[in-house]
């Protein structure tokens, strides 16, 4: 296929809009997978072929971007489709701008009864960034809640759709307008603009690791052809390999001779790690001069938790799980951290909670490891006196009162949120971002009935509760979307817990200054309901900026809670049971106090 007969294309929509749906049935209509009803025992339709994941078939939402390659007659000829799925949550976002990275185009899905929503936006904003064609198409017609009129307009209005531009109806679910659609894929979507007969370049924009044939690339052929047996290199690297297969996926990998300009397929090289595919980068043939590709800008974590086995003779068990699994994730930062309550783990970095979530999910179905997580904190920069900058992703190495004097600045990082909603919500919408410490940019409508506003928010702030929150504040109906937009002073103080005077470092947490006093006495409070009764008084205490805020005492046992009890028998019997109850419930021991293992989980969670 000639450059000019392939079409790379990606699908990007709010989450729920019906991509994976489309591209089932862009594949079955091709013929590339089979139509379920002509496959034997089949029974939906729904089969989303490439939410491979079982995270994703469960949650019913896609993780990781997927490429298939289906073959189309239009005008007489044969045309190379190359889709490209996309995942739709924010916190994939990065997946989302690799997949636009190999794409000329783009088909954005819009939900016909649900109208554009906070991720339509930001999706759309992004495949402009990109300079991709873009298809705007009305999904779910079917539906008797749609309204494809007023969804067009506002579509027209908010995305700024040239006035001749045709905006496609269809119905994903039960086929209708997928074939047209595809013509129009053809028709309006630019092909890429390579060159065949230059010397070879592609674009690694993916990979994964196989168990049976190790890391597997996925690239974007820029410029030439690549085949079986050539010899390339990495510019990134700069190590040398010799391709020992190359295919395209339809959608499992299928093997060809070679990848030409143009093509989007697999190269398997047999790199010894993962980490070797960086993803950016370019391959040539060795040998030859090469232009280096932009590449990518790196995954940045947005939020950072410590990660401990439930279980601390478990440790290897966990930290090889999380090997294996950052293999195919590497958005997520690794490094070791100790911790005194937790003994040997790790402090991850996620790209947001979603994501953090779904990793979680991931290391106890795929590998079988339970693990703690601590609540997640976002990066903070520390500007000390002299103007050396650190950042930090843990509250127990953030500067306590005693360091503060060398302390110049402490900042957080921010971003501009991005609401839609009904205009009823706007009094909830607006209590809410003042709540999380927002102050408002703007808001306008964006048709009859709804508003888009946009805040400036701590990201800190809309980590844990603040999507909830906005979801029943709005009955369901406001959605929500970021971007990153640097650091800004805040007034941040360090809280540090204490059982008997000495400090839990996983329980210690960075704060406003005005939200210190209310956090204190919720933790004090929770600690106190979960901490059983000893043999000696126990003293939980929330320490801020030197001072003890909030305090909570758990009485001692006792000595002779058993005196009454009548003879000896019983006693001894009563004792075995405690001691089999204890033996059971496993202890945590913090300093002098002993705590459950269920209860101090509970707490560090939170
Ligand atoms: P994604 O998150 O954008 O990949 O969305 P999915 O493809 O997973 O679809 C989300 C839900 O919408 C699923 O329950 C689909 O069955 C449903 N859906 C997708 N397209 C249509 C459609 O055209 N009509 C109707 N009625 N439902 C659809
Ligand atoms: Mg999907």
């Amino acid at each position: 296929f000639p450059p000019e007969r392939v079409r790379n294309f990606s699908i990007i929509a709010h989450i729920d809009h019906g991509k994976s749906t489309l591209a089932d049935r862009l594949l079955e209509i091709t013929g590339t997978i089979p139509t379920p009803s002509s496959a034997p025992g089949s029974s939906g339709r729904n089969q989303q072929v490439l939410d491979k994941l079982k995270v994703e078939r469960e949650r019913g939402i896609t993780v990781k971007a997927q490429t298939a390659s289906m073959l189309h007659k239009f005008g007489g000829k044969w045309y190379l489709l190359n889709l490209i799925d996309t995942p739709g949550h924010v916190d994939f976002a990065y997946e989302v701008s690799r997949s636009l990275a190999a794409s000329q185009g783009s088909l954005l899905l819009v939900d016909a009864s649900q109208g554009v929503q906070a991720q339509t936006v930001a999706n759309y904003h992004l495949a402009k960034a990109n300079n991709l064609t873009i298809i705007p198409v009305l999904n779910k017609i079917d539906l008797p809640g749609a309204d494809p009129d007023s969804v067009e307009d506002s579509v027209r209005m908010v995305l700024e759709i040239a006035e001749d531009m045709e905006i496609p109806r269809i119905s994903a679910k039960k086929g209708e307008g997928v074939e047209a659609l595809l013509d129009l894929i053809i028709e309006k979507l630019p092909a890429p603009t390579s060159k065949l007969t230059s010397s070879f370049r592609s674009l690694l924009f993916d990979n994964w690791y196989d168990t049976y044939v190790g890391v597997v690339c996925l690239v974007a052929v820029i410029d030439g052809k690549v085949g079986k047996g050539d010899k390339i290199a990495s510019a990134g690297t700069g190590l040398k390999y010799e391709v020992s297969q190359v295919g395209i996926m339809a959608p499992d990998p299928m093997p060809l001779l070679a990848l030409h300009a143009g093509q989007v397929g697999y190269l398997i090289l047999g790199m010894k790690s993962s980490h070797e595919a960086r993803v950016g980068d370019t391959f040539y043939h060795h040998g030859q001069d090469v232009d280096v590709l932009p590449g990518f800008q790196p995954a940045k974590s947005m939020l950072f938790a410590g990660v401990y086995p439930v279980d601390s003779t478990e440790f290897e068990k966990l930290s090889e799980a999380i090997n294996r699994l950052t293999l195919n994730d590497s958005s997520v930062s690794v490094a070791r951290e100790t911790s005194a309550a937790l003994g040997q783990g790790f402090r991850l970095g996620f790209l947001g909670t979603l994501h953090m979530d779904v990793f979680r999910q991931r290391l106890e179905e795929e590998y079988g490891a339970t693990a703690i997580l601590s609540s997640p904190v976002v990066p903070y920069k520390i500007i000390r006196k002299g103007g050396s900058e650190q950042i930090i992703n843990n509250p127990a190495a953030f500067p306590d009162h005693s360091e503060r004097a060398n302390v110049d600045d402490i900042q957080e990082p921010m971003v501009r949120a991005t609401l839609i909603f009904p205009e009823e919500y706007l009094g909830e919408m607006m209590q809410l971002c003042g709540d999380h410490r927002g102050e408002q940019e703007d808001y306008t409508y964006l048709d009859d009935t709804r508003i888009i506003m946009k805040y400036r928010l701590p990201m800190g702030e809309i980590l844990t509760d603040f999507y909830d929150e906005l979801k029943s504040l709005s009955s369901g109906y406001a959605t929500f979307d970021y971007d990153d937009i640097g650091y800004q002073s805040s007034d941040l103080v360090r809280m540090n817990v204490l059982l008997n005077s000495k400090p839990v470092d996983v329980l210690s947490s960075v704060l406003h200054r005005s939200q210190a006093e209310r956090a204190s006495k919720i933790i004090t409070k929770r600690l106190k309901d979960v901490i059983d009764r000893q043999l000696f008084e126990v003293v939980i205490q929330a320490e801020v900026a030197g001072k003890i805020i909030a305090r909570e005492t758990v009485s001692a046992l006792r000595k002779n809670v058993t005196a009454k009890c009548y003879g000896g028998d019983i006693t001894r019997k009563m004792k075995l049971l405690e001691k089999q109850k204890e033996g059971k419930k496993k202890m945590r021991a913090i300093g002098n106090v002993k705590l459950s293992q269920e209860a101090f989980l509970s707490i560090v969670k939170k």
